[in-house]
């Protein structure tokens, strides 16, 4: 990830921030779309332009943006008004939240900032909900820092311009987008250079089938170059990795703990570990494990679960331990052990008694459930 963060930083000397401005704003200011939002430098107004415009269009936010600005005209009005008041404003738009916050967070600005309104980026984003693309929205259009912004759109611009092929989907990548819009914002018109990117993303750079023709950057944009527009940005959601419920048992009798030895092939192939076996998740698989060992054990050896889970995630599926121990007053058959566990294909080819883990190769979630058991002290990896 270091590389391809590396690649992006590059990219973003690479992009020529000055025509790339010069063209992207005198394209902005004839083309723009004419929003109610656009003709105001009130703060309050676009702040609450951006906290309508999360998860929702543009089409829809106009007529409940208006209506609430004729409601509440001052963020005063808003502030002094019942939450009721405000969510009756807001019903019919969704994600009601948002209306909270507003409410909240108008509150605390008349607290705080008495008449004036939060313009930096730290102020605003220590308001409730006003997370980094709103505090930066609202920082560069209302008071022209120089902050910058990153949507959906931006994402989909700033990929395709440098023809970036990072998976979107990834943290990592999108704070390598942060720091390249952070690279290419404006010392001045910073909001307006955030609206023309956005507005370039909403109207042209589409998600399926962009507008290139149409592009006042096309000349500058590196995916149209390389044939790659409709094929950026990449965005793979996070592989779902399944998830495996195991009981594994600590046996503990005068002579020390049972271990059993993995056969050959799979994971932890020859290790030692305490006798495991898979089980159904939740109180159902726990119960079942339980009932299991019982039949097992016999009336004097009552499994007790040990409190909590282990978690031990592999690169292919993350192990959920559920752990149980038992004390026994001889020695019992191993075998009983490798019947129960070869049910689901576990083939042990040993067991045996052992007083300090120590002496054999076991894999550190052995250790961890020894540990966790307080059985066999100290374990050193
Ligand atoms: Fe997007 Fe096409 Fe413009 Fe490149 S040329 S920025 S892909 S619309």
């Amino acid at each position: 990830m270091k590389t391809r963060r590396r690649d992006q930083l590059t990219i973003a000397h690479d992009i020529s921030r000055k025509h790339l401005n010069y063209r992207l704003i005198k394209w902005f200011k004839v083309h723009q779309r004419d929003l109610p939002w656009r003709k105001t430098h009130d703060p309050y107004a676009i702040w609450l332009s951006e906290m309508m415009l999360q998860q929702t269009q543009v089409v829809t936010v106009i007529p409940y943006y208006q209506r609430f600005l004729k409601h509440f005209a001052s963020i005063d009005k808003l502030a002094e008004a019942p939450l009721e008041e405000v969510l009756k404003l807001w019903a019919g738009l969704g994600y009601y939240r948002r209306a909270k916050h507003l409410h909240q967070a108008a509150k605390i600005i008349r607290q705080q900032f008495g008449d004036a309104f939060p313009s930096t980026v730290e102020e605003l984003g220590k308001l409730p909900g006003i997370g980094r693309y709103t505090a930066g929205a609202v920082a560069s259009i209302a008071f022209d820092r120089q902050a910058a912004v990153l949507d959906g759109n931006v994402m989909r611009v700033l990929t395709r311009l440098g023809a970036i092929r990072g998976n979107i989907a990834l943290p990592a990548a999108r704070e390598a987008l942060w720091t390249l819009a952070e690279r290419l914002v404006p010392r001045r018109g910073a909001g307006v250079w955030n609206q023309a990117l956005m507005e370039l993303g909403a109207t042209v750079c589409l998600p399926k089938n962009p507008r290139c023709d149409a592009c006042p950057v096309r000349n500058l944009c590196r995916a149209r170059a390389l044939g790659l527009e409709e094929k950026l940005p990449v965005k793979h959601a996070e592989r779902k990795i399944p998830t495996v419920h195991l009981a594994a048992v600590v046996i503990d009798s005068p002579r020390g703990f049972l271990l059993a030895k993995r056969g050959a092939g799979g994971l932890w192939e020859h290790l030692w570990e305490f006798p495991t076996f898979s089980i159904k998740s939740g109180s159902n698989g726990e119960d079942s494990a339980v009932a299991r060992l019982r039949k097992l054990l016999g009336p004097r050896a009552v499994p007790q679960r040990v409190p909590g889970k282990l978690v031990h995630r592999l690169t292919h599926r993350v192990l959920y331990y559920s752990l149980f121990y038992s004390r026994v007053n001889k020695r019992i058959s191993a075998a009983r052990f490798s019947k129960l566990c070869a049910s689901d294909g576990r083939n042990y080819e040993a067991f045996r008694w052992i007083k300090n883990l120590d002496h054999l190769p076991v894999a550190k979630i052995t250790r961890r459930i020894a540990e966790a058991a307080k059985i066999i002290a100290p374990a050193s990896d």
